[in-house]
């Protein structure tokens, strides 16, 4: 018999209940007992939806993140968020959020650090250690989780995030080697493997995806250190890895002391077979074997045919499970009756993925005939989307296959184009701008939805849209903001926006996934070639520039912003994708030029993070990215102004590919780094116009104009003043306009003292 498990499962809710009973508690609308009761609903509700499985996982609940979990679970919280008069509830939070439930705003902790959990949306809590960091053991969350799953008669294997990646996801603060702090983690963790041991815990899921990342040798020796010291502890451990193939680290992976290996079948399907044959054979081997990261029904027949051969040679050492945690789908697909009913039989969320996982497992244990049925429906939901002639538009086909070199480039090198430019546009030297977005009110969000519902009228919504707009562009205008922009209000989203209007995109109603805290986005399903059957934007941008003399900047997201912000197609590759939503921008960028919009801006705010997990893979990502860029950007005469904009402060290791890009004008993230990050620009030689934000639109404060005026004298002495502009870091769609107003005095103010 083949074993089935699960490596986590969503934890905010079908109906995003943690995230409101959180901000609820937040808001002190809830106390700390209420907001215990909604989770303890939730992981009795999504134990049950696993029951069916022979392990279900525990513990990898989380009120915010796991990571910060096991920081907690290892007594690594930072110093100072620990509140004497408080409980450890709003410590936890400090640490997660910078405020408690019950701490004045004035009294703000600094926030531990958020990035990105490998190459997916989700993002975690950084560790932060020092020299001195010293660990102790508080197995509390983990065992009472525990002991509740028991009294529900749930079958328990706890999840823990393994000591190595816990060390390799965490950053030093004091310039010390984090890797030397592994001899005084291990003992912690050698104590939490007993207790759940005495708890009688027979496994335990030991997370250590950095098995996936390029290592070096010291890293490398840190995982043997760690499971050979690790492996007198009394439960057997499943190394789980996932989210790549293991590559050179794939016999480290097997020869580890540990009862069992889970490797991500769907990111590294090439080694499964290598896996079976080096895994010793007292080991059992975890095979991902539906997608943990999309939301596309699995080829069940398909799947048998590689999985019935390894089967034969591992019998009961194989174990079936989804590639990864599905904390990266939503939960369930039964409650989307609004989505079309074909493209709705092409899916399966979490709820549904565990079953086509136990289609599986019976398939192999009692033969293919025992569920005949399910195999069948299966086949036909895989057909029906092969065959759909929704999903395959011959017109696309046609016009990727004939894009050229030439098709991605400008007509004259950028120093040509910026005198043309000038010449048209006549700018102030350091010209003002913004990102785009203006405060998103109560009332533009309020007209939306009623829209939507049907209750305004297209006529009566375009008229409160435009008021908006003509309210933005007055507001510019007294502002003495030199290139416009009518401020977004229609777009709930810069993603969403676009996938609503192309042909090939499905959206859902309660497909939401954690992105971090309470946070969740819905990312729009892309099941179909694109197709733009009309203009986006163009509308909306010359009602803007019928009201000002002053140039307004046409607003697009990019095409691999579009593409890294959705569920993507499985059946052909990311990169044909990106270059059929690079036509489909290009269609629009050169419908706004024809319509005398003089500067068009392209959003690339998510190119970095589709950055492959290994190093080596980045060229090819970055090749077909950029390319996708320029296919969208540069078919527009010399005097169009290309704009873009990438909410990040790392350029460092991707410049060269961002000067590729060869936009007029890129605006990006530095007020935080002290323009630090405009070193990376100035030793590469960058060519062209830069903005580097001067204000952190994440904050409410103000910006003072001296130090908007130090930044770009700091700017100015890496950059040639001549190519700066001055705008804030990002959109200002979060803020308020009692916000936005002063700060953008001031920039303004500092512009014009530079000029003088
Ligand atoms: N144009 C968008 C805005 O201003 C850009 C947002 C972003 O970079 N994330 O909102
Ligand atoms: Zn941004």
């Amino acid at each position: 018999m083949v074993t089935t498990h699960n490596l986590g499962f969503p934890r905010i809710g079908g109906q995003r209940e943690l995230k409101f009973a959180l901000e609820d508690y937040w808001a002190g609308r809830q106390t700390g007992h209420d907001l215990a009761i909604t989770a303890a609903d939730l992981r009795r509700r999504h134990w049950q939806q696993q029951a069916k499985l022979d392990f279900v996982p525990v513990g990898e609940f989380s009120l915010y993140d796991q990571v910060l979990d096991m920081s907690v679970t290892v007594g690594n919280l930072p110093a100072r968020v620990a509140n004497k008069d408080g409980s450890a509830l709003d410590d936890y939070f400090r640490a997660a959020r910078g405020r408690g439930a019950n701490d004045s705003p004035c009294c703000a902790t600094a926030a531990g650090e958020m990035t990105k959990w490998f190459d997916t949306n989700y993002h975690y809590i950084v560790p932060e250690f020092t020299a001195d960091t010293q660990f102790e053991l508080n197995p509390e969350r983990l065992l009472s989780q525990l002991a509740e799953a028991r009294e529900q008669g749930v079958s328990a294997k706890p999840v823990i995030i393994g000591p190595v990646t816990y060390l390799w996801l965490g950053k030093s603060t004091d310039g010390s080697n984090r890797l030397d702090l592994l001899e005084r983690l291990l003992p912690v963790y050698a104590q939490l493997l007993e207790a759940l041991a005495d708890a009688g815990v027979e496994w335990v899921q030991v997370d250590e995806p950095a098995l996936v990342t390029d290592l070096d040798a010291n890293w490398r020796y840190a995982f043997n250190l760690a499971y050979h010291q690790l492996k007198t502890n009394r439960p057997k451990l499943l190394l789980a890895t996932y989210f790549g193939e293991l590559r050179g680290n794939l016999q480290l992976a097997c020869e580890l002391p540990v009862a069992g290996v889970h490797l991500d079948a769907l990111s590294a399907p090439d080694e499964v077979n290598r896996i079976v044959d080096w895994l010793p054979s007292h080991k059992v081997l975890s095979l991902g074997v539906i997608n943990g990261r999309n939301i596309w029904k699995a080829d069940l027949a398909k799947t048998l045919e590689w999985l019935e051969p390894v089967h034969e040679k591992l019998g009961e050492r194989l174990w079936l499970a989804p590639s990864c945690s599905l904390l990266h789908v939503p939960v369930d697909l039964t409650p989307e009756q609004d989505l079309d009913g074909e493209i709705r039989e092409w899916l399966a969320f979490a709820v549904q993925k565990l079953d086509e996982l136990q289609m599986l497992a019976r398939a192999l244990n009692e033969g293919r005939l025992a569920v005949q049925g399910p195999l069948a429906a299966n086949k036909q939901s895989i057909e029906s989307r092969q065959r759909s002639t929704r999903v395959v538009n011959p017109v696309v086909r046609a016009a990727v296959a004939g894009i050229t070199a030439e098709q991605g480039k400008r007509q004259s090198p950028y120093t040509q184009r910026i005198a043309l430019q000038q010449t048209a546009l006549k700018l102030p030297a350091f010209p003002t701008t913004t990102i785009g977005s203006f405060p998103q009110t109560p009332e533009i969000r309020q007209a939306r939805l009623q829209y939507r519902k049907g209750e305004l009228t297209g006529p009566a919504y375009t008229q409160k849209m435009q008021a908006e707009i003509a309210h933005c562009i007055r507001e510019q205008e007294k502002l003495g903001l030199d290139v416009l922009v009518h401020g977004e209000p229609e777009r709930n989203d810069m993603v969403e926006y676009f996938g609503e209007q192309l042909d090939g995109y499905a959206f859902t109603r309660f497909g939401w996934v954690q992105s971090y805290g309470s946070r969740c986005v819905k990312p729009p399903i892309l099941f179909g070639d694109i197709h733009r059957p009309k203009a986006m934007t163009v509308e909306w941008t010359t009602y803007a520039q019928s009201l000002t003399d002053k140039p307004v900047k046409g607003m697009l997201t990019g095409p691999v912003t579009i593409l890294n912000w959705s569920f993507v197609r499985d059946d052909q590759p990311r990169k044909d994708s990106c270059l059929q939503l690079a036509l489909a921008i290009r269609d629009e960028v050169q419908d706004l030029e024809k319509a005398g919009v003089n500067i068009i801006q392209i959003d690339e705010a998510a190119l970095r993070e589709g950055l492959p997990l290994r190093q080596s893979d980045w060229e090819t990502y970055l090749d077909w990215a950029i390319n996708s860029f320029r296919v969208a950007a540069n078919d527009v005469a010399d005097s169009t102004q290309i704009h873009t904009h990438m909410c990040y402060s790392e350029f460092n290791d991707i410049i060269e590919a961002i000067a590729r890009m060869d936009a007029d004008v890129i605006t990006i993230e530095t007020s935080r780094s002290n323009m630090e990050l405009l070193d990376a620009f100035k030793n590469f030689e960058y060519p062209n116009d830069i903005g580097p934000g001067v204000y952190d639109i994440h904050s409410p404060n103000t910006p003072d104009r001296d130090h908007i005026i130090n930044l770009m004298k700091l700017a100015a002495e890496r950059i040639p003043p001549e190519r700066l502009w001055v705008n804030p870091d990002c959109g200002l769609k979060t803020r308020k306009w009692e916000e936005v107003t002063p700060a953008l005095q001031t920039m303004v103010a500092a512009a014009q003292a530079l000029r003088g």
